[in-house]
């Protein structure tokens, strides 16, 4: 039994992490290859989480990134298939909603590969997002797709996806938060360096190109986020930093911007965030799995159970509306809190997954 998974950017590592540590453990003869396609090639977006979460070496390095999403994708694909051709596996496992996760899908389908997609059914119904469209084609690519979430499989079943096809196993993200949030108590000590310790603080994320492509949207956070009355730490990804500085937009002395740190250090600020402020998918739920409030820079959202418990707030870009949700009282939420909403699935979605992946074959 063979089985390749495709992954290149920051969230897929995170997610294949606990999906590979699960096959590694429980079904060590199986054969799995990683591909890494480079869509994400730093060492504070790439190389951090190989090493912190154990990830093991890539077997295939494809060096594809940087280029606009037309370009990545087709090399990528003309890359993949080389790879698939080569090695032919019985399956080809892809996360989540980037250009690395179509072009795996593709390449493999195209070959008549089965295709498996961790994180499907999930829609923002924004289809100028360029993630939803890598998401709506990866699913109807695929022939098993693994939802995070009741809401995603009724998305599958309403797109006409076959029910025998799609299943419910919970989110990866909730195995990694819970699996790896002790090693981040021991292990980070990103609290002490950043002279946090004891300080109330916002964690904010900013990285989606509706936001940070529109100078107007990405100054309009900005100017929110400078509105809170406590400190901001804003680790920043490179495409934001890139955009800050073509746009000539300065932050105001509240918001401290860091580099993009690692996982566990991110876990370790997440935790000790008296809010945190994204517009990330990965860290709204984090933000839920971790009891701390969130506020989402976004008019919508795919995880939309948050925003009915009322532990996230969908402020979109509005100055006015950031302040308020960043210095007003918001409602604790959080599977630790009492909350009795878990919509996550129970922490073992990878055990879920490796398993149906092994019994297919
Ligand atoms: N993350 C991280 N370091 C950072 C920012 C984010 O490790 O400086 C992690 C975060 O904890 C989450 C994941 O990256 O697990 C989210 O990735 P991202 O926001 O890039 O993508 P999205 O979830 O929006 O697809």
């Amino acid at each position: 039994m063979h089985i390749i998974t495709v992954v290149g950017a920051r969230p897929q590592f995170i997610k294949a992490a606990t999906v590979c540590r699960v096959l590694r453990e429980q079904f060590p003869t199986v054969r799995h290859q990683l591909i890494h396609t480079g869509q994400h090639y730093d060492a504070a977006m790439s190389d951090v989480f190989f090493t912190e979460l154990d990830i093991p070496v890539p077997d295939h390095h494809l060096g594809i990134g940087g280029g606009t999403h037309g370009q990545n994708t087709g090399r990528m694909l003309e890359h993949l298939e080389q790879v698939l051709v080569q090695n032919r596996p019985d399956r080809v496992l892809v996360y989540g909603d980037t250009d690395s996760t179509l072009a795996g899908a593709l390449a493999a389908v195209k070959l008549n590969i089965p295709v498996a997609h961790v994180e499907a059914g999930l829609r923002s119904f924004n289809r100028r997002m360029p993630e939803e469209i890598n998401r709506i084609l990866t699913d109807h690519a695929a022939d098993l797709l693994f939802t995070p979430t009741a809401t995603a499989s009724a998305h599958l079943a309403h797109e006409g996806i076959a029910d025998e096809a799609v299943i419910q196993v919970g989110d990866v993200m909730y195995d990694a938060a819970l699996f790896y949030r002790g090693r981040a108590q021991d292990m980070s000590r990103v609290i002490s360096e950043l002279d946090l310790a004891g300080q109330p603080f916002i964690l904010a994320t900013v990285h989606r190109a509706e936001n940070v492509d529109d100078a107007g949207r990405l100054g309009r956070i900005l100017e929110g986020l400078g509105r809170a009355t406590i400190p901001v730490i804003l680790p920043m990804h490179p495409r934001t930093r890139q955009r800050l500085s073509d746009s000539g937009l300065r932050a105001a002395d509240n918001i401290r911007i860091i580099s993009p740190v690692g996982y566990l250090d991110m876990v370790a600020l997440e935790m000790a965030a008296s809010r945190i402020a994204t517009d990330s998918g990965g860290v709204q739920k984090e933000a839920y799995f971790h009891g701390v409030p969130c506020i989402t820079l976004r008019e919508e959202t795919e995880w939309t159970e948050l925003v009915e418990s009322g532990a996230n707030v969908l402020v979109g870009t509005d100055v006015q509306a950031i302040e308020w949700a960043l210095n007003h009282p918001l409602p604790d939420a959080g599977p630790d809190r009492g909350d009795s909403m878990t919509p996550y699935g129970q922490g073992n979605a990878a055990d879920l997954i490796v398993n149906h992946l092994v019994n297919q074959i």
